[in-house]
C-alpha cells in the first residue's frame, strides 16, 4: 500500500523534529530555541495546507513569483491559513521587493545596502497601501566564502548594511543568515557566522534571530548556535520532476 501526501509529510516531519531534539540535547540547547522552517519551494500549496494541519507557522520560499501564486492559491482554496509567516529566503531583486512587501514576514536573504534601500520604500507603500501591518522583519545574509554568485554580504559590509537595515523606518533588523560554504566542514563556516553574529549584536543588541543549517548540515548549525533552520529535501523529499 502506498502512502499519501499526508502521511509522508507527517512521517517526514517527525523524524526532523526527532533529529532537532537530538541535535538540540547534544547541543545543550532547548528545542524551543531553534525554530524549524519548512522550505516549500518547488512544492504545491497543497503541501503547505498538510504541514499546517501537521502545525507548521512559517515557511521559506526562494523565488517571488513562486510564492505569490502559491500564497493566492492557499487564499483562493481556504479562505487564507490565518497565522502563517512567509519567510523569503532566496536571492532577492529590487525590482520585486514591491511585490515580496506584499506577503513577506521576514526577508532572510537583504545582502546590499541598496537592497535594504529598495525593500524600505516598498514596505512603505505596502504599508500605506494596507497590505501589511508591520514592517518586515530582516536577516542580513552574510558571505561566508566570498562567492558572490552565491549572494550574501561580504563581511566587512556586515556593519554599514545592519546600520542601514536598522535606521530604516519601515524595516526591522531581526539578525543574520547564512548558508553554508562549500568545499569546507559547514561547522567551520557556521563558527564563523556565530563570530561575526556576536559583534553585530555589541551594536544591534536586538538583532538576535541565526538562520543557519539545512537538510544536510542542521546538526552543525545548531551546535554554532542557529535559531532557525532551513529544511527543504529532508522534510519535502526531492524536488517534484516537474519543477522548473
Ligand atoms: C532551498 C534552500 C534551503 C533548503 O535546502 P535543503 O538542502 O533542501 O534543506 C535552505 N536555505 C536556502 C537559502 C535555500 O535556498
Amino acid at each position: 500500500m502506498t502512502m499519501g501526501r499526508a502521511e509522508e509529510l507527517a512521517a517526514a516531519l517527525d523524524a526532523l523534529r526527532g533529529r532537532l531534539a537530538l541535535a538540540c540535547a547534544s547541543a545543550g540547547r532547548s528545542p524551543e530555541e531553534v525554530t524549524l522552517l519548512p522550505v516549500t519551494k518547488y512544492f504545491p500549496a497543497s503541501d503547505v495546507t498538510i504541514l499546517y494541519q501537521l502545525g507548521c507557522r512559517e515557511f521559506g520560499e526562494s523565488r517571488e513569483q513562486e510564492a505569490s501564486a502559491k500564497i493566492a492559491e492557499l487564499r483562493s482554496v481556504t479562505g487564507q491559513l490565518p497565522d502563517v509567516r512567509w519567510h523569503m529566503i532566496g536571492r532577492l531583486q529590487r525590482n520585486k521587493a514591491r511585490a515580496v512587501a506584499r506577503w513577506v514576514h521576514t526577508v532572510q536573504s537583504v545582502d546590499s545596502v541598496r537592497l535594504a534601500q529598495a525593500l524600505d520604500r516598498a514596505a512603505a507603500a505596502a504599508m500605506a497601501a494596507g497590505e501589511r501591518v508591520a514592517p518586515p522583519r530582516v536577516l542580513l545574509q552574510v558571505s561566508l566564502d566570498g562567492d558572490a554568485a552565491r549572494g550574501g554580504v561580504d563581511p566587512a559590509g556586515l556593519g554599514e548594511l545592519a546600520d542601514t537595515v536598522a535606521g530604516a523606518n519601515s524595516l526591522t533588523l531581526a539578525g543574520v543568515m547564512a548558508v553554508a560554504p562549500l568545499g569546507v566542514e559547514p561547522a567551520r563556516g557556521f563558527a564563523e557566522l556565530a563570530r561575526l553574529h556576536e559583534k553585530l549584536l555589541r551594536v544591534h543588541p536586538g538583532a538576535t534571530e541565526r538562520s543557519a543549517g539545512m537538510s544536510g548540515d542542521l546538526e552543525a548549525a545548531v551546535n554554532h548556535g542557529s535559531t532557525c533552520v532551513r529544511v527543504g529535501t529532508a522534510l519535502m523529499g526531492s524536488r517534484p520532476i516537474l519543477s522548473p
